[in-house]
């Protein structure tokens, strides 16, 4: 299908963005790589009156170090955030889990921040950041604001920003030294994630000395596997403790059934993958 009319703006600073979304009001939509707003527009699930396109600001591409934190440009493709060597680096996690995510195609269109924003609950880079104590900048009419990955996915499809606000830039704190891994459960390649796992440890003289889990898909947001991370830490590094820990993995989730899977199926994966997920990190 066509998308129903609409007028288009391309600001070159954010500034700029800011204003036009305040202008245009409620009727507004942002555009990042437009892979999964372009197919909303085209079934007509939404019909903004205006979308802005974000992808002539400068500023909000590309990845940079300041000082205990890595900082990520919301317009930053999926591409560029998983070769990105500073990601590689202090950010294991995003870039494992950013290789997952749909074909190279998309991965060259899509970014970061509209990863994010979209709040997809199958998407791949919602339960890292959060694993990752991640911080969203958010900029509006009143100027910026940071809020914890914690308190930015709020729902289903549904996050913190303000329909006056747009993602600019993502903090990463630096986690240098720390085994990583994610793991990912779909039917077929370059498929959703219908249970994944993000794991991230620091194993000091065999022993788990911090350990962080997200999981994608087992609830209406990303959720950290607190009970998992408790488990782990301080318990030898081996398979026997990793699997006694992943047990855990379900407890407070509220996971959805649809066709690929019903709930109870999700929870057992949960504690599988996490198995796996932890165990491949550590090594
Ligand atoms: C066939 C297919 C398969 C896919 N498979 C996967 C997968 O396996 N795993 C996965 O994680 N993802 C997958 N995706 C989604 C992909 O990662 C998208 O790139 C991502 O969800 C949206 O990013 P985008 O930059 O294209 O955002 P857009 O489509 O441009 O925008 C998405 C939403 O976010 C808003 N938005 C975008 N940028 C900002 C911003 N800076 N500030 C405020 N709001 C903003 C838009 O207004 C819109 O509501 C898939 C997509 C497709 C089409």
């Amino acid at each position: 299908m066509i998308p129903a009319a609409f007028d288009y703006v391309a600001p070159s600073t954010v500034d700029e963005a800011v204003r036009a979304l305040a202008d245009a009001g409620e009727d507004a939509k942002v555009l990042g790589g437009g892979q999964s707003l372009l197919p909303v527009l085209r079934m007509r699930l939404a019909a903004p009156t205006v979308v802005i396109d974000l992808g002539k600001i400068a500023e909000l591409r590309g990845v940079r170090e300041d000082g205990d934190a890595l900082v990520i440009g919301a317009m930053t493709t999926h591409y560029d955030v998983q070769r990105d060597p500073l990601v590689q680096t202090h950010a294991a996690l995003l870039a494992a889990a950013t290789d997952t995510v749909a074909d190279p195609q998309i991965r060259h269109r899509g970014t970061f921040g509209g990863a994010l924003a979209h709040a997809d609950p199958a998407g791949d880079l919602l339960a890292p950041a959060l694993a990752l104590d991640a911080e969203m900048v958010l900029a509006g009419p009143a100027g910026r604001r940071t809020v914890a990955a914690a308190d930015f996915f709020v729902d289903l499809f549904t996050t913190a920003l303000a329909a006056d606000e747009i993602l600019v830039e993502v903090r990463v704190p630096k986690y240098t030294g720390w085994g990583a891994h994610y793991e990912k459960f779909n039917r077929v390649a370059q498929a959703w994630s219908i249970v994944a796992v993000a794991a991230a440890v620091r194993v000091v003289d065999g022993t788990f000395a911090q350990a962080r889990v997200g999981l994608t898909n087992m609830a209406a947001t990303p959720i950290r596997a607190t009970a998992v991370e408790q488990a782990l830490i301080g318990q030898p590094a081996t398979a026997d403790s990793v699997r006694a820990a992943a047990a855990h993995a379900a407890e407070g989730t509220s996971p959805s059934g649809d066709a690929n899977s019903d709930a109870e199926f999700r929870r057992h994966l949960a504690t599988v993958l996490t198995s796996r997920a932890v165990l491949a990190a550590a090594s």
